[in-house]
């Protein structure tokens, strides 16, 4: 009957809340070790110049990757890392990464490629934030100008003094800023005015297989061209087919990245990636 129904559903509804609450206290008991075991690994998906077909860069997405070998994805455990404040230390921890991997980039003398690193909303409501990446420059002897911090558009709204402050900050200190998932919230052109951003990223729901694609061509189009005259580098992500790889570079975006070019990898898969060597 109808109510049996209705109270399966709410035990079910139940019992799914609850998994989620055991797999958070589980990520919760093991997160700290895991940091300092290193088991949170960057990977390196490639930027790929449009131009040129080089690839300019890379973006670090972390992986964790546990001791009997299991891979935990970072929309299963970041969630939880912002809720309970420990995504700060987890980007700090991935933009040291970045650092040491570009030292050794420099050492083995490849220049050129810039790392791109998320930072989390929440890194913008810590006090020391900006004395903390000063520290991890520091400590690495790093060039900031090799180091993109990727924003979410989310944030920005927010609080948009403040953030054009950091972003002002962030400039003096020498690193470039992106604007990560542009598109996929609720995007203000607001964003583009009051901040000085110096990358765009095109959200990955642009590219997929939704809606009418003339009207997408037409809005892809035209951001990419509105980037372009505030001379805002242009970033389409998500890209997993020729064809598509094709219309981001006809319509002039700057950069690809993407499936079709290469998923992330580990660092050293990313290294010889660049360099050609197996
Ligand atoms: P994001 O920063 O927008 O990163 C792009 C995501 O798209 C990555 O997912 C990447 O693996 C995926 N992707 C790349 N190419 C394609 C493609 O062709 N098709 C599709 N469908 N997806 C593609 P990933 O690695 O699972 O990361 C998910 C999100 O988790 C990231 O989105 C970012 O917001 C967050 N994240 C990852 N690493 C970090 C980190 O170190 N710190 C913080 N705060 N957030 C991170
Ligand atoms: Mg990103
Ligand atoms: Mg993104
Ligand atoms: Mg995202």
């Amino acid at each position: 009957n109808a109510k049996g129904n209705q109270n399966d559903a709410i035990i079910f509804y139940g019992e799914e809340l609850h998994e989620r609450e055991v797999k958070r206290n589980e990520i919760e008991r093991i997160m700290h070790t895991a940091l300092s075991n290193r088991e949170y690994r960057m990977y390196l998906q490639p930027k790929v110049d449009l131009e040129s077909g080089r690839v300019c860069g890379a973006e670090a997405l972390v992986r964790w990757v546990r001791p009997r070998g299991g891979m935990i994805y970072p929309d299963e455990f970041i969630p939880v890392f912002e809720q309970n404040g420990f995504i700060t230390n987890l980007d700090m921890y991935m933009l040291e990464e970045a650092c040491v991997y570009l030292n050794g980039l420099l050492k083995m003398g490849i220049s050129g490629i810039c790392i791109s690193v998320n930072q989390s909303r929440i890194l913008f409501y810590k006090q020391d934030y900006l004395k903390q990446i000063e520290k991890i420059i520091r400590k690495h002897h790093i060039d900031p100008s090799l180091i993109i911090l990727e924003v979410t558009e989310g944030i920005t709204m927010e609080n948009l003094e403040e953030m054009k402050r950091l972003v002002r900050e962030l400039h003096k200190m020498g690193f470039a800023v992106s604007m990560d998932d542009f598109g996929s919230g609720y995007s203000s052109l607001n964003i583009l005015k009051e901040l000085d951003i110096d990358e765009l990223k095109l959200d990955k729901a642009f590219l997929a297989d939704t809606g009418e694609q003339e009207k997408r061509d037409i809005i892809m189009k035209n951001i990419i061209n509105l980037a372009g005259e505030l001379h805002i580098k242009t970033v389409t992500e998500g890209v997993e087919s020729a064809s598509q790889a094709d219309f981001i570079r006809s319509i002039h975006c700057d950069i690809g990245q993407g499936y079709y070019y290469a998923k992330p990898m580990p660092e050293d898969e990313f290294t010889r990636f660049i360099t050609g060597k197996a």
